[in-house]
């Protein structure tokens, strides 16, 4: 599928018949990454007709692709979602993202998904001054939330367990952590097979119209006839929605793995906790369970990717890492997620029965199956979840057709560039 590292070490998953011909389903669903087989699992179990369109392959998206951080929370921090859609909404958020979380443990546990789950994860501050608002922000979450788990970490404990003294100190997400990201999606996969869910791979949708009281979605060698639409594709489902288009804009993320490090393994990530730093360009990285850096860093905006990934990423992983000057990288890879605006995800209901989640701005691997959950719910007939999510603000990129592109290119490049002053 790709030269990933996690390609290398996935769990084997048959190819999926790409579609030929018309069948009739229930509900389609467009796309299979979490938020797809999310849906598609949840609606099989609870005795839907589901068919999944993937372009490429199960876990082509980020999906298969990402850091495989697990964050707590919605993308947004709830100081921010309190300003923006008011207490009784941002209350609801942090409800729903923390039953997104148990939704996902449960999924790993109840379809014994073997994706190397390990938990904590460290928001780390690339500049000094950052542990007052730490220290206000878990104050915040204690006082308001009765959250107990996140804690500062300070600079020399920080420096102490990840091996680097680059930092200067940060909070401790205990309720996140890190996982093999392909192999969730493939065990997603699995699971909504046996629940009698049909995938076809390689099957592209390349367009959807109401024909009669149904929808009708149609690949280049056939159709799907359905009653619901679910259309998940992040960053890439391109013109199939001309308001998604405009609202979510997909942008690519790099990252690198190491040989295995053998005893240097040790001297690193003490206590096998996932790293994000505070950067526009976060850093993020974690020790694989063999004993690999794995790191992701650097950003494309254009149409195309750098040509020498491993270099690329190599230039940031340096700065975190000295010491590993020496080591083989085995893998590069990068992938393409899509962000909004405002960085919430974009949630709709586009046409009666025709519904999108897109635009988790790099906080998919926790919020994305439950997404689809909540997708799948609403199809079903209990849209609570769903409405809740798409009132959040999500506001076209400016400039139009034609100048969206290059505004929020030159937009986002001069905040990667702050990261370098
Ligand atoms: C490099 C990278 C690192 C990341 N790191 C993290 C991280 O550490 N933590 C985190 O929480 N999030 C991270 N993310 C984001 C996370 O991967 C996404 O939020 C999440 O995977 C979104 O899932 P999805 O199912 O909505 O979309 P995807 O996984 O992108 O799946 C969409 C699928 O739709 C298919 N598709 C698109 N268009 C069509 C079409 N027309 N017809 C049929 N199929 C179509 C695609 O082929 C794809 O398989 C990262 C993303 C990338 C790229």
């Amino acid at each position: 599928m790709t030269d990933s590292w996690y390609a290398a070490t996935a769990t084997p998953f048959p190819a999926q018949p790409p579609l030929a011909g018309e069948v009739r389903t229930d509900v389609c669903v467009v796309g299979a990454g979490y938020t797809g087989l999310g849906a598609a699992l949840e609606l099989a179990a609870r005795g839907a007709t589901v068919t999944v369109l993937e372009a490429a392959r199960v876990g082509a998206g980020g999906s298969g692709r990402n850091g495989g951080q697990v964050h707590t929370g919605q993308r947004r921090d709830q100081e921010w979602l309190e300003r923006r859609v008011g207490e009784a909404d941002a209350r609801a958020l942090w409800y729903l993202a923390q039953a997104a979380r148990t939704h996902l443990l449960d999924l790993i546990g109840v379809h014994a998904i073997a994706c190397d789950f390990r938990p904590g994860l460290i928001h780390a501050n690339h500049r000094p001054g950052g542990e007052a608002a730490d220290a206000a922000h878990i104050a915040h979450m204690r006082r308001a939330y009765g959250h107990d788990g996140f804690d500062l970490i300070g600079k020399a404990a920080l420096a102490r367990e990840l091996g680097t003294d680059v930092y200067h100190g940060g909070l401790v997400d205990h309720g996140g952590g890190h996982l093999h990201p392909l192999n969730l999606a493939l065990g997603l996969a699995r699971a909504a097979l046996a629940k009698g869910a049909v995938i076809h791979e390689q099957s592209r949708a390349l367009a959807w119209r109401r024909e009669g009281g149904a929808v009708v979605v149609t690949t280049a060698n056939g159709r799907v006839v359905c009653d619901q639409l679910i259309l998940t594709g992040d960053g890439s489902l391109g013109a199939l929605d001309p308001a998604a288009e405009a609202r979510v804009m997909p942008i690519h993320n790099f990252l690198l793995v190491t040989e295995p490090l053998g005893d240097r393994a040790e001297a690193i990530l003490r206590r096998d906790r996932a790293v994000a730093d505070s950067r526009f360009v976060i850093n993020y990285f974690r020790k694989t369970p063999d004993g690999r850096l794995l790191f992701g860093g650097g950003e494309s905006y254009g149409p195309g990717w750098p040509r020498d990934l491993k270099g690329f990423v190599r230039r940031p992983m340096l700065k975190v890492y000295p010491q590993l000057a020496e080591v083989t990288i085995t893998h590069a890879w990068g992938g393409t997620l899509g962000i909004t605006r405002t960085r919430a995800p974009y949630v709709r209901e586009l046409a009666p029965g025709v519904r999108i989640a897109a635009g988790y701005s790099g906080q998919g691997v926790m919020l994305a199956p439950y997404f689809g959950k909540l997708l799948a719910d609403a199809a079903l007939g209990d849209t609570a979840g769903f409405d809740l999510l798409a009132r959040l603000p999500t506001p076209p990129f400016p400039g139009g057709r034609l100048m969206r592109w290059p505004l929020t290119v030159a937009g986002l490049s001069w905040y990667a560039l702050r990261d370098r002053l």
